[in-house]
């Protein structure tokens, strides 16, 4: 290989960002580019647990996130009237990290790009790939904006629609919508919740997750099939609908539904799921992130495993190997982990959308009483599992 190694990142998302540091700190020359015109993202806030904490902390972010995160180190569980039926741990406090630390997404997004910039990445904003060929020697790149660059590998971190997967691995691999959509607004944290709350509805949940002492935001999952386009200013009155319909009318998180209607940023997400099984790469182009494996958000890992992507391709590209061997070794060690938390993710969102009627929603109740807390804590140490 070239040195420095000369990387293009296609999207400035949670992965492409934290990937470009990665690799900057091991001497690479990184240009990103994001083909929206300035960084943004859908959603208010998310969270990280051990594997993303550890995976932040191998590129330097970790102070930084904890910060402007907010420690959680559990989840309550209630039933639609509130009443409390279990507590999953975030697991064990592990080598000082907290179990899962919560925060807002445009935070972290500002962070990890001042990070990339300060680690020497260059940035490049509304534009894309317009064309992309390959040799033995190099990915040659035309940009939409009309000029061009060399570069030894290009990833795609483009996210769940990605162009370079399309482009060069086919349209087999497109989105698979699974049956559920996620509501989200930002609201305030009245309640002074200081850990993530859930209220199991009829055929889904709200999750309650607190960013600090005065905010929070709301994530509602429901089985919904198709995808309706609603008008953004019904956006807030259809979402508390929604959650009134879920809760069948109690008075548990009457408040926060409340201030639902008032929410001014709520964005409607249909879930859908990628996976591509073969190695992520074609030749000098690699695809991850989501742009390889998106999977629902219900081990809330599916950020935390774009930031290991990055970490453990840096850790094999400094290696001196080639990039062949870089690229094998990353996808031994990528392939059996992120799709065990795939399936994972897929399987708990089914288990959970199965209770829309009252002997169904009573099942889920007890599964959530007692046996829930053991699937989580087998997820906490998937999770935590070396990388
Ligand atoms: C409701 C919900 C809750 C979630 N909660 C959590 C959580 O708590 N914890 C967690 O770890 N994960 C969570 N996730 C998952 C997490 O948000 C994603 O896995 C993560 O954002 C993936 O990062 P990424 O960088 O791969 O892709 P993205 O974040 O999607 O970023 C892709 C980037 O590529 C850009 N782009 C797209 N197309 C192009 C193009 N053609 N050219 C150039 N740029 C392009 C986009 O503008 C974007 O900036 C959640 C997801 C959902 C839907």
């Amino acid at each position: 290989m070239t040195q420095p190694l000369r990387v293009l990142v296609v999207g400035a998302g949670i992965g492409g960002l934290t990937t470009a540091s990665a690799l900057a700190r091991i001497g690479a020359h990184v240009d990103v580019i994001d083909d929206k015109p300035e960084i943004s993202v859908a959603g208010v806030g998310f969270g990280l647990r051990i594997n993303g904490l550890r995976a932040v902390r191998d590129i330097g972010l970790l102070e930084k996130c904890l910060e402007i995160g907010h420690p959680a180190p559990a989840i309550d569980n209630y039933d639609a009237d509130g009443n409390l039926l279990s507590t999953m741990s975030y697991g064990s406090q592990d080598d000082g990290l907290p179990g899962c630390v919560t925060m807002s997404r445009m935070a972290f997004l500002e962070m990890a790009a001042q990070h990339a910039l300060d680690n020497g990445c260059t940035f490049r904003l509304g534009t894309t790939v317009a064309r992309l060929t390959q040799d033995d020697a190099k990915a040659s790149v035309t940009f939409r904006s009309g000029d061009q660059g060399e570069y030894d590998l290009v990833l795609g971190f483009d996210g769940l629609h990605s162009q370079i997967r399309r482009d060069h691995f086919g349209e087999k691999y497109a989105p698979r919508p699974v049956g559920g959509v996620a509501w989200r607004a930002g609201l305030p944290n009245r309640r002074r919740i200081m850990q993530p709350i859930i209220s199991q509805g009829y055929g889904g949940k709200i999750m309650l997750t607190p960013l600090s002492e005065d905010q929070m935001y709301m994530v509602l999952t429901l089985a919904e099939e198709g995808r309706p386009r609603y008008e953004a200013a019904n956006m807030a009155q259809i979402m508390h609908d929604r959650a009134v319909a879920l809760t069948g009318g109690s008075e548990f998180l009457a408040d926060a539904l409340e201030d639902v209607r008032h929410a001014e940023n709520v964005a409607y997400t249909p879930y859908s799921t990628v996976w591509v099984p073969y190695p992520w790469f074609r030749g000098r182009v690699m695809i991850m992130g989501d742009a390889a494996h998106t999977m629902t958000p219900y081990l809330g890992s599916g950020a935390a495993m774009s930031i290991e992507d990055g970490v453990v391709l840096a850790q094999e590209l400094a290696k001196d190997e080639s990039l062949l061997d870089a690229q094998l070794n990353v996808m031994k060690r990528r392939l059996p982990r992120v799709r065990a938390v795939h399936e994972r993710s897929i399987e708990s969102m089914l288990e959970e959308f199965d209770s829309v009627t009252p002997e169904a929603y009573r099942a889920r109740i007890e599964h959530l009483r007692h046996d829930e807390p053991i699937a989580n804590e087998y997820a906490n140490r998937l999770l935590r599992m070396p990388y």
